[in-house]
């Protein structure tokens, strides 16, 4: 190895990596060196590779499925437009968004903002940012001003986080515990919140004393005096698992004359009330999220479904996602 001052580099010489040597002296030396061919298998596992798909997890607010071009479709009356399947479905299609929808289609946006004004607007429970901002500044009560500038895409997932999970989510409707409406009742009454046929969960009078209650099945309790009903769970009676409809009764602490005073029914636990005050579209298909696994945790937390939302938009705005 020689080293020159002035010219400023290093020369070296020599077998530096061993190649050579072992090339000409391994066969003699070496005892794991062989010039036959031989295999190795290497195996292995690599660490979770995320792959980003719109439809894996996306959740679509209620109203964000306005399709423009097939409403202007149907409000057509001339033949040659009615005929003209290209000018509906490739054109107006594209130009306002068609299904499968993407939430920043032109249709979809325009049409969302005017049929959740008031959600969007009034709700402080459901507003988007800003509004949630001029309604605290209506009472005098502003704090800190954390309003950005966002992209579209991104302000619509930040309206998104700013609101109470469970108005995302919604609630159960109460119209599907109900035992007040007598089981024959021909008539049909539709829940006026969740627009479903409200049902009884009130079955048959159970008459006689001897009627077999498996531990598990819940019967229905009616109070009689004060015409009252309410769910009653059962279990364990005496260590049986089956027993008489009188056995559940005496368990519960009842009088011998209970009869005068109760009467049970069975229960036909069939759910028939729908989800309510939601602010996520549940019917939408193209809502991906699952509703029983949306806890605040999935929801808020690291790699969470907020996060998942917000790397999605960000990366197809910064064109790394082929569509
Ligand atoms: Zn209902």
């Amino acid at each position: 190895m020689e080293y020159y001052l002035w010219a400023k580099s290093l020369q070296a010489a020599g077998d530096w990596t061993g190649w050579k040597w072992t090339n000409k002296y391994g066969l003699d030396y070496l005892p794991y060196y062989t010039n036959e061919t031989s295999y190795i298998t290497i195996t292995g596992e690599s660490s979770p590779i995320n792959f980003y798909d719109r439809s894996i997890y996306t959740a679509f607010k209620i109203n964000e499925d306005f399709d423009l071009a097939e409403k202007m479709y149907d409000a057509a009356s001339m033949p040659i437009l009615k005929n003209s399947e290209s000018l509906f479905n490739n054109f107006l299609g594209t130009i306002f968004g068609k299904k499968p929808f993407y939430q920043d289609d032109l249709a979809v946006v325009a049409y969302e903002k005017i049929a959740n004004f008031v959600l969007n607007n009034s709700d402080p429970d459901t507003c988007e940012i800003p509004q949630l901002y001029n309604l605290s500044k209506m009472i005098d009560s502003e704090g800190e001003n954390y309003q950005l500038d966002y992209p579209p895409t991104i302000r619509r997932i930040m309206n998104l986080g700013s609101v109470n999970l469970s108005k995302l989510l919604g609630v159960n409707c109460n119209c599907g515990l109900s035992f007040e409406r007598p089981n024959d009742c021909a008539k049909i009454q539709i829940c006026s919140y969740c627009k479903k046929e409200k049902k009884s969960n009130r079955g048959n009078l159970i008459s006689t004393l001897n009627y077999e209650v498996t531990a598990g099945t819940s019967v229905v309790l009616k109070n009689k005096s004060i015409n009252d009903y309410r769910l009653v769970p059962t279990g364990y009676v005496n260590s049986l698992t089956a027993y008489t409809i009188n056995d559940l009764a005496t368990s519960i602490g009842f009088n011998t004359d209970w009869q005068d005073f109760y009467e049970f029914y069975e229960y036909i636990p069939a759910w028939n009330g729908g989800i309510i005050e939601n602010l996520i579209d549940w019917n939408s298909e193209q809502t991906t999220i699952n509703r029983t696994i949306s806890t605040s945790n999935e929801w808020f937390r690291d790699e969470g479904l907020l996060d998942i939302f917000l790397n999605y938009e960000i990366y197809k705005g910064l064109g790394l996602l082929d569509e």
